[in-house]
């Protein structure tokens, strides 16, 4: 037991002084592993992160600086004022672009002075030509995932052995969190809740109970996920001009600046827009829906509510986006049904899902001589495989890469079920925009196809608009249309009826 207390002591100790250490490390010393050496760091100029990293590769492929820069999807960094070329911030001489990933040098005749260029666009421009540069001996500022040694020298080994030995497990996970919070620290990963991971999926479940608890908490950090990366997308200083829609809702048309963001707006996605006041004008926002894209890419958002729009006003407006756990709650609702309700499934299905080995079933159906459908291509061989067996497996899982026709293939499937007379199909899918693609497809076959779509999503225009619920009840040709049709004009003016 004395060594063990020995040990105990000595490793107590050396955690202390590591601590210790850390704690008083120069503002500029690498955020992952603490190197402090001027020439072996550079400062992220992203807004929001302005952290310095070192040019060694530590545990990792890449240099802790380019592993941060890829991760955070930054692109600027500025040089230490004791460095080489002291403090600079690294632009091309031409542009004046900063993506660090597409600049380049090129040594000038004077030995002593470098050009930084970047490769895209003006590497290829001609008007550079003239200077007394060698374009072909262009060289990028990072090789083989570090930055140039001569412009930000590599920590030596022993260096690099000092400090705080940072795992890529590590890193991912102080990312992550930079994420939500720019200002944490590594020590912010070992407070309880943090690190906590989420049970690993299974290829096979005890019941549905266990596929919840397992599928429910991942669904939930998505939904967390989506949520703060759609919410921190607000922009700013926008210029928007006013419009008014046919239906005499006031439209505004804007550019939505595009950045490196994971968002992309889609018709039917929810803004608000606002502005600040100002000028004899009070503040003002307002809930919207983007309808379509313009020709020249502006986003048409039609606003919920003519009241007080500021439409003399075209300039300093800022929009953000409503996120929406509609799809989210539908998924943990589903997962609840699967585990408490012994009828949501069948039998044959609940097992399949669970992984559980289970008896193939075969359905007896009447397959026509000849599978095809009105209006579609002739299906390939594999295609009609996999309708075949389709129509023949309450369950069925068809795979293909893009282009290989499972849009047609889904398409010939509806209109075999269809023609075996045992009541209507219901289609799904996970986009509206895969919805309308099948079901233009569906119809093309002569099928009576009706689109379904969520009510606020029926200003949104779509190729199929002639498909939707919506459309048809309003072009319905019946004996009592004029009723229908007063109610319906009555709807469009008010927003909403009553159901007294
Ligand atoms: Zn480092
Ligand atoms: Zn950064
Ligand atoms: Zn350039």
């Amino acid at each position: 037991s004395g060594v063990s207390a020995l040990k105990f002591e000595e490793a107590f100790e050396e955690e202390a002084t590591e601590s210790s250490a850390l704690r008083n490390l120069p503002e500029y010393a690498c955020t992952y592993c603490g190197i402090h050496n001027p020439s072996c760091v550079v400062r992220c100029n992203a807004p929001n992160c302005k952290k310095w990293f070192c040019n060694a590769r530590g545990h990792t492929s890449a240099s802790h600086i380019v592993n941060h820069l890829v991760r955070a999807k930054h692109k600027e960094v500025n040089l230490h004022r004791d460095s080489l070329l002291g403090e600079t911030l690294l632009e091309c001489y031409n542009c004046g672009s900063r993506n660090v990933f597409l600049l380049g040098f090129i040594p000038a005749r004077n030995e002593s002075v470098v050009v930084l260029l970047c490769r895209e666009p003006c590497l290829s421009v001609n008007g550079l030509k003239d200077m007394n540069w060698d374009l072909n001996q262009w060289q990028p500022l990072i090789d083989d995932r570090c930055f140039l040694p001569w412009l930000v020298k590599v920590p030596t080994e022993q260096e690099q052995l000092r400090v705080r030995q940072i795992s890529s497990q590590q890193i991912n996970k102080i990312e992550e969190l930079w994420k939500t919070n720019p200002k944490a620290t590594l020590e912010d990963l070992e407070k309880p809740g943090v690190d906590d991971e989420p049970q690993p999926v299974a290829l096979r479940y005890e019941d549905a109970y266990q596929y919840q608890n397992i599928f429910g908490p991942l669904v939930k950090l998505e939904a967390d996920y989506d949520k703060m990366m759609k919410e921190s997308q607000s922009k700013d200083g926008l210029t928007v001009r006013w419009d008014v829609g046919l239906n005499k809702k006031r439209v505004a048309y804007f550019m939505f600046p595009k950045d490196d963001s994971e968002l992309r707006l889609v018709p039917g996605d929810e803004l608000r827009l606002r502005h600040p006041g100002g000028s004899g004008h009070a503040s003002w926002q307002c809930l919207g829906q983007v309808v379509k894209f313009s020709a020249n890419e502006e986003v048409v958002l039609e606003m919920r509510s003519n009241a007080n729009v500021p439409v003399d006003v075209s300039s300093g407006y800022s929009v953000e986006f409503v996120w929406k756990s509609t799809s989210f709650d539908r998924m943990q609702a589903a997962m609840k049904t699967f585990a408490v309700d012994d009828t949501s499934v069948s039998g044959y299905i609940y097992h399949r899902l669970l992984g559980h080995d289970v008896e193939e079933q075969s359905i007896r159906v009447n397959l026509p001589r000849r599978i095809s459908a009105p209006g579609l291509p002739e299906l390939n061989h594999s295609q009609l495989a996999a309708v075949r067996s389709m129509l023949q497996k309450p369950l069925s899982l068809i795979q293909g890469p893009p282009g290989t026709g499972k849009t047609v293939t889904s398409a010939a499937i509806v209109y075999q079920l269809a023609k075996q007379g045992q009541g209507q199909v219901v289609v799904t899918a996970p986009s509206n925009v895969a919805v309308d693609q099948l079901a233009e497809k569906i119809a093309t076959t002569g099928l009576k196809v009706v689109r379904l779509c969520a009510k606020s999503r029926e200003a949104v225009s779509s190729s199929i608009d002639h498909l939707t619920l919506h459309y048809q009840v309003r072009h319905l040709e019946t004996p009592d249309r004029q009723e229908l049709h007063k109610l319906q004009q009555l709807k469009d003016e008010q927003g909403e009826l009553s159901s007294q």
